[in-house]
């Protein structure tokens, strides 16, 4: 990695007033010298209810400069109450747009973050979507075990796993219910073969 953004230059700032798409911009100092530089789009954001992805992803970059890692970060990010609302983003901070989806915020999101933090932008923590190019999530369902003798009946428990699926292209993934403990059918073949063994 080239060049480092001074901790405090994002801890303490914002993008309404510091250019961070600026990246010969490094330090608290050469911003205090430059001046404030308001954010083009500024009177227009004001003026509407739209989100702004700049200044979620700087939340997302502060979160990284206190020591989580960005993978992380995003990953709260995921819970944010207003994900779904219409938001402005920029990818140069000259051209401003209204977008609207959980996918696209995620991914303006994590850009800006990673323009604040001079990574590359184009890469993400996310793996992307063959068919749309959109993030995938990774949601956790969770399979309840019926090994009982009846309906509905047996041990009560639940398993939970992990599956990834793009919102936009895939049904979103739930859980469903088993008939006998996976862990407790791979022992259970394991001893088997053992006795096929001897
Ligand atoms: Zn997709």
């Amino acid at each position: 990695m080239g060049d480092e953004r001074e901790r405090s230059l994002i801890s303490k700032g914002s993008p309404c007033n510091i250019n961070y798409f600026d990246n010969t911009l490094l330090t608290l100092q050469q911003a205090v010298e430059r001046g404030e530089e308001y954010c083009p789009n500024l009177d227009r954001c004001m003026e509407d209810d739209n989100l702004c992805a700049l200044l979620l992803g700087n939340q997302v970059a502060k979160l990284v400069v206190e020591g989580k890692d960005l993978k992380e970060a995003m990953k709260d990010f995921e819970s944010f109450k207003y994900i779904d609302n219409s938001f402005w983003n920029s990818i140069d901070g000259k051209e401003f747009k209204v977008m609207q989806g959980k996918q696209e915020m995620i991914r303006a999101v994590e850009g800006f973050a990673r323009v604040i933090l001079l990574m590359n932008p184009f890469e993400s923590v996310y793996n992307l979507c063959e068919k749309c190019g959109g993030v995938r999530l990774v949601e956790t369902v969770y399979d309840s075990i019926h090994d009982g003798p009846f309906p509905l009946s047996g041990s009560g428990k639940t398993i939970a796993r992990d599956v990834e699926y793009c919102p936009k292209c895939d049904p979103k993934p739930r859980g469903g219910i088993l008939k006998q403990d996976p862990s407790e059918a791979k022992e259970r073949k394991f001893l088997r073969k053992l006795s096929e063994d001897e």
